[in-house]
């Protein structure tokens, strides 16, 4: 999952940065407006944590821009504003979600995954499809409770292609996702088929089926057995 964080207060965009990466998150970061509009204009992330209180830019004038522009980025707003106009502003303006500071992390992370949930439309931080069960939270991915053991890649892309089931997932759209970066995406192809390679030939050992499907010129889409549509 590919995170931007906004935040000016440097000591604390640095916890929340390397807490989010050791918890598995790409992310890129921004200590002002104009830095992450920019960035937020040249990629495509999954999730904007916005700190509203920045030297030069008003956070809801950036929140406005994400919406208008990247329809698929949620956004949670962290900020120290805690009157309770400027979170209703926040949400009015098509935030998803508010965290107070000063927070624990441990939350923001339960309001990260709460928020991922809501966007694809699950409840639990458990997937189950085709006799898969993936634990979204400890990012492990098991078989009839046998534990298959997959590099990080591996379960960035099976995780991110089963929360995007039945539906073809672009070799862009998995670049942006696991490697946060588009510019290099000929050279990430290639990474692409390796690891659906590998992927393909761990979960065979577990589950019969075409069920990892490359779509020629396009991407590659995960389908579920007896899907009713
Ligand atoms: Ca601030």
């Amino acid at each position: 999952m590919h995170v931007l964080i906004v935040e000016d207060e440097i000591q604390l965009l640095k916890e929340v940065k390397s807490y989010l990466e050791k918890e598995g998150f790409i992310c890129d970061e921004a200590s002002t407006g104009m830095v992450a509009s920019d960035k937020l204009f040249s990629n495509n992330y999954d999730l904007l944590l916005l700190d509203l209180g920045l030297p030069d830019y008003d956070g809801i004038d950036l929140l406005k821009e994400t919406v208008a522009n990247s329809k698929n980025t949620a956004v949670i707003i962290l900020s120290a504003r805690s009157a309770i106009e400027d979170r209703i502003k926040g949400l009015n303006f098509g935030a998803d979600d508010y965290l107070p500071k000063p927070f624990s992390l441990l939350e923001l992370k339960s309001r990260i995954m709460a928020v991922m949930r809501r966007k694809h439309g699950i409840r639990a931080n458990i997937l189950k499809v085709n006799k898969l069960q993936v634990d979204l939270d400890k990012r492990i991915v098991t078989c009839e409770g046998n534990p298959i053991a997959l590099t990080r890649k591996e379960y960035d892309i099976l995780s991110f292609l089963i929360l995007n089931k039945n539906r073809v997932v672009t070799r862009l759209q998995i670049s942006e996702h696991i490697w946060g970066d588009i510019i290099e995406e000929n050279y990430n192809s290639n990474y692409i088929d390796v690891h659906i390679k590998n992927l393909r030939k761990k979960l065979a050992e577990y589950i019969e089926g075409e069920f990892l499907e490359t779509v020629r010129g396009i991407g590659f889409q995960f389908n579920e057995f007896n899907n009713p549509l």
